[in-house]
């Protein structure tokens, strides 16, 4: 009696490896930040509808990014960049309610995320040469082709736009 010839076995299947935090093109992908950042943790809940689809909860050695699980995948994207952004600025408050010295602070410090969200989702120098290819061939941009082509909302493409438009 002979044993059979043990079977070869099968190649490894390659592990995709993870995407990077940035791409070569300089856009940020939130969720390979999210993933670099294993202190905070995501959690889905309506209640975040409260907040305009999004809110950051900070506590001692915790911190939880509260997504809308209603949001669309693109929004999701966007707010979960958003609150990274304000993660990162060491904090922040989109609560409502404040005193009002503290309301124009808010404000400001919102306008600043908005702002630095739309720099890294739609990267500048990226963004200028689509509106100079388009602009060869004698086409206006609309914020939703930035939108689309950025994977952004509106709100992001028209900060973009402006941006880039400088003040
Ligand atoms: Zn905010």
């Amino acid at each position: 009696m002979t044993t059979p010839p043990p079977r070869p076995r099968p190649p490894p299947v390659p592990r995709r490896a993870p995407a990077p935090e940035w791409g070569d093109d300089g856009r940020w992908n939130p969720w390979a930040a999210l993933r670099a950042r294993p202190h905070v943790q995501l959690r889905l809940d309506p209640e975040a509808a409260l907040l305009g689809g999004a809110m950051l909860v900070q506590g001692p050695g915790l911190t939880v990014v509260v997504l809308d699980p209603a949001l669309d995948r693109r929004s999701r994207r966007v707010a979960l960049a958003h609150e990274l952004v304000h993660e990162e600025r060491g904090g922040g408050c989109d609560a409502p309610g404040l005193p009002l010295a503290l309301d124009v602070m808010v404000a400001r410090d919102e306008a600043e995320v908005v702002r630095e969200v739309a720099r890294r989702l739609v990267p500048p120098a990226a963004l200028r040469h689509l509106l100079e290819q388009r602009d060869e061939l004698g086409l206006h941009v609309e914020p939703w082709e930035v939108a689309d082509a950025f994977d952004v909302d509106d709100l992001t493409a028209r900060a973009a736009l402006a941006d880039l438009a400088g003040p």
